[in-house]
């Protein structure tokens, strides 16, 4: 069986780990990113993990998450905010050199939707869409088995569609935008405008802390009319995101994943019912939402298998 290293690169941990065909892990590792210390020195610590990853046996291919913009021709980085370092630095083609293999590069956010098309929630879907809803709302679209890159590599930004043009102001530089409005963030921004008196702020006053989206959650849970209120709004936003997202692609599957896939079968089904509301006639009955099944996993065995692509 054909065995892969994917390669998760993030602002604080590179974590990397060897994938085979069938999704099965082994030798999982990591260590700190440490940006400040330069470029080869970021370099030289992904290729350790890498090493590690392998354990030695040989290895068919390597993919490499990345927590923002790279050339999807190239692998050459363009630009990580959270490792600056390393702009511009031609990571899949040092890499290849290095290793002899094909090396893939890509954003996180597409290969953790590569990682549940292969292995997770999106497994047996020829087209999907993956939304991860946290503090910002992203994804990557699948079409017919490939993923949609665009020109530069920049398509599938889910959560930079308007939805709302008097909802809040978005970091984007838009106004109401689905992040802006149905976030982690966008929900924690809603409670605190709301009424004192609601369950969520009881919950925060307890941890001595301000109000966050997963106390909106659970007092939603417990019943509270506030929350409800909330909870309402951030659905009816999600369902005209989602069938925007469901005209144009016309996906076999949406997979929610970031924090708010925790939210449960309540949510979800309400989150469905009101997807279905705002679709076209001939889309019922086409399309299934569903929770991630990788969570933190997905943009590693996602990059595992975009060198297998
Ligand atoms: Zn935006």
């Amino acid at each position: 069986m054909k065995r892969y290293i994917g390669v998760d690169l993030g602002g604080t941990k590179i974590a990397a780990a060897c994938v085979d065909e069938s999704g099965h892990i082994t030798n999982e590792t990591r260590m700190e990113t440490r940006s400040r210390e330069g470029a080869e020195s970021v370099y030289g610590r992904i290729k350790q993990v890498i090493m590690r990853a392998g354990g030695g046996e040989p290895i068919h291919g390597i993919g490499v998450a990345v927590p923002g913009l790279t050339d999807p021709h190239t692998g050459t980085i363009l630009t990580l905010s959270n490792i600056p370092s390393l702009d511009g630095f031609p990571l899949a083609e040092r890499l290849a050199k290095e290793f002899g293999v094909s090396v893939q590069a890509d954003n996180d956010a597409n290969a953790a939707t590569w990682g549940e098309y292969h292995f997770g929630s999106g497994k047996g879907a020829d087209s999907l869409i993956f939304v991860t809803i946290s503090t910002g709302i992203g994804g990557g679209i699948v079409l017919n088995g490939q993923t949609i890159q665009g020109k530069q590599g920049f398509a599938g930004e889910l959560g930079h569609m308007v939805v709302d043009p008097e909802g809040f102001a978005c970091g984007c530089g838009r106004t109401g935008c689905l992040e802006a409005v149905a976030s982690g963030t966008a929900i924690a921004r809603w409670a605190k405008e709301a009424n004192p008196q609601a369950l969520f702020f009881q919950y925060a006053n307890e941890q001595n802390r301000e109000v966050r989206s997963e106390d909106v959650f659970q007092a939603w849970e417990s019943g509270d009319s506030t929350a409800d209120e909330i909870i309402e709004k951030v659905i009816r936003y999600l369902g005209i995101g989602f069938a925007n997202y469901i005209h144009i692609f016309n996906p076999e599957r949406i997979v929610v994943g970031g924090g708010v896939s925790k939210a449960g079968a309540r949510f979800f089904n309400l989150l469905r019912q009101q997807v279905e509301k705002e679709t076209m006639l001939v889309y019922k009955g086409t399309f299934e939402i569903v929770p991630a099944l990788l969570l933190e996993r997905g943009a590693i065995l996602g990059a595992a298998m975009l060198s297998g692509k």
